[in-house]
């Protein structure tokens, strides 16, 4: 299937669309080119209206965005509600601190005047996943509009109304034609925006595959990017830890978004002496939970979003049960669909799954679980826990429970993520630098950092 939103709870074909042709990608392209020379001149005070503009119609069609996203990619109807306040939030906060954030910085030398200013660049290119589809545009398109460039987006082929919704609340809002535009295209046409000279930056939140082709693309036309990739968080759960706070938040971390959440808490290293009570507790709690529609309140699990994720996710456990690893909850889809009304049969569903006693080598060390699957470790001691935390290509979050002040350093410092949360999930917030290292990505989105990230931080010399 192309272009399309498919209802990932019933399997059926809600909207077709058809990709972008040639001719109408380059009057995309002209058109942002066009804007920006206009667009870049426009005052901080005149975007932050704008970009109030769009907040305040978030907020007020809150709703209705949510519902969208759930039809196309079938995260729980509450989460998508609160997906869009917080992208609310988030244009809120740039609107208010982005005159701070890329005002001059002087700097004292022999110049009678020495400072940075930063400029924006032009067209940036954002190829976004569909996980969290108002989220992750948001999170580009807020900072990057601020900052006096042009956006342009290729949404996942699968959540195209959310990608028209977005363009459609930024043009209502007030931003000029041409500022922000929504590109209907394949992942195969990416290349070749990239190189075009319209376009001077791109960013990319997805896999290591997509993230990897974007890079050498525009590696090959010498342009800038952000990276967002996947992760395999470890949750760290020390003899020092509040075991029973751990345990629920363990559930919320990994079950959030389905369980398609990439700083979402994927492998649980536990220390021994803890490892049986909070196994136990989470077990039960895995055991209560309530698959089912996305739009009932009281579901607990939707369905995955595609079948592609679905089957990989399938066949990532299996491989794992192969090769010994022990299955204390879940792990059986046909169970599952037996249990489940005919209705949702055809639905992308699978069960919240905790393996343990998982063997070196099977995925579980090594490959992102993108779904409501748990993989528990047990380990001796800390260096063990931090040893094996790291011991994945990934590096995005890291989470650690334990009140012992000297655990909670030694976390801190020897984790290898782009954040560490001691006593809380990770999670992204406007306030704070956002992105990974190693297979993770690189560069940063959010706070002052995000808003950098595609600017000309120009150095300026004043001499009487
Ligand atoms: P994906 O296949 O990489 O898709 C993400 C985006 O990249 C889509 O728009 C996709 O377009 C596009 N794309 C795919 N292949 C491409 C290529 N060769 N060149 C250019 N663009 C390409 O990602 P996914 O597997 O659906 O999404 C889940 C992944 O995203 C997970 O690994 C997750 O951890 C990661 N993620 C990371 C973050 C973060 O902030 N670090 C946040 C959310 C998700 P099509 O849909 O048309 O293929």
């Amino acid at each position: 299937m192309g272009i399309a939103s498919i209802n990932p709870a019933t399997g059926s074909v809600v909207h077709e669309f058809s990709p972008l042709t040639t001719a109408e990608v380059e009057g995309k392209l002209e058109r942002a080119a066009i804007a920006f020379q206009s667009y870049r001149n426009t005052s901080f005070e005149q975007r932050a209206v704008w970009l109030r503009a769009a907040a305040d119609i978030l907020e007020a069609r809150k709703d209705e965005f949510a519902q969208t996203m759930t039809l196309e990619m079938g995260k729980l109807l509450r989460a998508g509600v609160a997906e869009v306040e917080k992208c609310a939030l988030l244009c809120r906060y740039y609107a208010d601190h982005a005159p701070e954030f890329l005002a001059d910085v002087s700097v004292s030398t022999e110049a009678q005047r020495s400072f940075v200013r930063y400029q924006p660049l032009g067209a940036v290119l954002a190829v976004m996943p569909w996980n969290f589809p108002f989220w992750q545009v948001f999170r580009f398109a807020a900072p990057a509009l601020m900052a006096g460039n042009v956006g342009l987006l290729k949404h996942a082929s699968n959540v195209p109304q959310s990608a028209l919704a977005i363009e459609a609340i930024l043009r209502e809002a007030g931003f000029p034609e041409g500022t922000f535009q929504t590109l209907l295209i394949g992942a195969q046409q990416v290349a070749d925006i990239v190189a075009d000279p319209r376009v001077v930056a791109a960013t990319l939140t997805g896999s290591e595959a997509a993230g990897a082709s974007l890079a050498s693309a525009a590696g090959k036309a010498l342009k800038p990017t952000v990276l967002e990739l996947g992760g395999s968080d470890p949750f760290v759960v020390t003899a020092y830890a509040d075991v029973d706070t751990a345990i629920a938040q363990a559930v919320t971390g990994r079950l959030l978004n389905n369980g398609q959440t990439c700083i979402a808490a994927k492998r649980f290293i536990l220390l021994e002496s803890i490892a049986d009570q909070f196994t136990a507790g989470f077990v039960e709690r895995f055991n209560a939970l309530k698959v089912g529609d996305p739009t009932n309140a009281d579901t607990d699990l939707g369905p995955l979003s595609t079948p592609a994720i679905l089957s990989e996710l399938e066949d990532q456990v299996n491989r794992c049960i192969a090769q010994g690893a022990k299955v204390l909850v879940g792990g059986d889809r046909a169970a599952l669909l037996k249990s489940m009304p005919t209705s949702q049969q055809s639905g992308n569903y699978y069960p919240a799954t905790i393996l343990s006693e998982l063997p070196p080598g099977c995925p579980a060390y090594s490959e992102e679980f993108f779904g409501p699957v748990a993989l528990l470790f047990t380990v001796k001691t800390l260096d063990e826990a931090i040893a094996l935390a790291n011991s994945t290509a990934f590096g995005l979050g890291a989470s650690a429970w334990t009140q012992d002040p000297q655990e909670q350093e030694r976390c801190i410092q020897e984790l290898d993520a782009g954040a560490v949360f001691i006593n809380s999930l990770v999670k992204s917030d406007p306030r704070l630098p956002f992105g990974g290292i190693k297979r993770s990505g690189y560069g940063r989105e959010l706070s002052v950092e995000g808003i950098r990230a595609f600017v000309n931080a120009k150095t300026v010399w004043l001499q009487a």
